[in-house]
C-alpha cells in the first residue's frame, strides 16, 4: 500500500509574525520556515503504518517554490521513501492544491492520502475536503487515531465534547489532529541517507491545473494590543471595576 502525504511550507510556529506595512500580507523576510506542525504528524503516522507493515510506500509532495524542496528533505530524513516538488512562487489557494493532489493521486494511486487538518499559515482546513470531495473518496477529518486493517481505515475524530469513530472504505482521505501522535526528530544519519532519497520536480501546468487565484485578500491586521491591566486593592473595588467600568456583571 501506498501513502501520500502532501506537507506544506509555512512559517515557523514559534515565529512571531509581522504584518506587512501595506497590510498586504505577513513579512516573509528572513523569516524561519517549517514544515506545518500538522503536516509532520501525518508523515509520522505515515512511517508507524509502515514500520507496522501495513504501507509499503510513503510518498510526500509538496507545492512551494524552490525551497519547499528542504521540507520535503526533512519528511525523508523522518523515514517517509520520496518527494514531489511542484514548484510555483505563487500562493495558491486550497482548490487548486486540491486539485494538483488529485492529479498526483491519478499518477501514483495511493490507498491514503493523509494530509494536516489545517496549515497554520492560511488556517484554511479546506484542502483535504476538496481533495476527497474531487477524487470522490470518503474521509475522516481530524484524526486522533487511525487503525487500517481488512481494506478500511478505523478513524478516531476529535468532534466537540467528545470522539466519533469512523469506519472508511479504503482508498480514503484522512487529516490528522494534533493529539494524533508525537512526530520524531530525523537522526544525524537519516537527514544523511535523506539526502539521496529521490526528489521528483514538476509545475503547476505538468498537471494542466489552472493556478491563479480566486479570491483577493482585502487586508491582513494585526490582532489589537492588549492593554496593560491594574491592580486592585480590594475584592469591593474589583467588583465595583467589572460592574461599573468593564461592565461584564
Ligand atoms: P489547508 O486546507 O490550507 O489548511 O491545509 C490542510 C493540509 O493540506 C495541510 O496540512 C497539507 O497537508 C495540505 N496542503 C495545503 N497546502 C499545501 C501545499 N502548498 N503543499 C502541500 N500540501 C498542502
Amino acid at each position: 500500500m501506498k501513502i501520500l502525504v502532501p506537507v506544506k511550507r509555512v512559517v515557523d510556529y514559534n515565529v512571531k509574525v509581522r504584518v506587512k506595512p501595506d497590510q498586504t500580507g505577513v513579512d516573509l523576510a528572513n523569516v524561519k520556515m517549517s514544515m506545518n506542525p500538522f503536516c509532520e504528524i501525518a508523515v509520522e503516522e505515515a512511517i508507524r503504518l509502515k514500520e507496522k507493515g501495513v504501507a509499503e510506500e510513503i510518498i510526500v509532495v509538496s507545492i512551494g517554490p524552490a525551497q519547499a524542496q528542504e521540507t520535503i528533505r526533512t519528511a525523508l530524513a523522518m523515514g517517509a521513501d520520496r518527494g514531489i516538488l511542484i514548484q510555483t512562487d505563487d500562493a495558491v489557494e486550497p482548490l487548486a492544491v486540491a486539485k494538483l493532489l488529485k492529479a498526483v493521486v491519478d499518477e501514483e494511486s495511493p490507498e491514503i492520502v493523509l494530509l494536516g487538518k489545517q496549515a497554520i499559515d492560511g488556517d484554511n482546513n479546506q484542502t483535504g475536503q476538496m481533495l476527497a470531495a474531487l477524487l470522490d473518496w470518503p474521509q475522516g477529518t481530524f484524526a486522533s487515531e487511525v487503525e487500517i486493517a481488512d481494506g478500511k481505515a478505523k478513524v478516531t475524530r476529535e468532534i466537540d465534547g467528545g470522539l466519533q469513530t469512523l469506519s472508511l472504505t479504503l482508498p480514503a482521505v484522512v487529516t490528522t489532529d494534533l493529539r494524533l501522535n508525537e512526530p520524531r526528530y530525523a537522526s544525524l544519519p537519516n537527514i544523511m541517507k535523506a539526502k539521496r532519497k529521490p526528489i521528483d520536480t514538476k509545475a503547476p501546468a505538468d498537471y494542466g491545473v489552472d493556478t491563479a487565484p480566486r479570491l483577493s485578500v482585502l487586508k491582513v491586521t494585526e490582532p489589537p494590543k492588549r492593554e496593560a491591566g491594574i491592580k486592585v486593592e480590594s475584592v469591593a473595588e474589583l467588583v465595583d471595576k467589572l460592574k461599573n467600568e468593564a461592565g461584564v456583571i
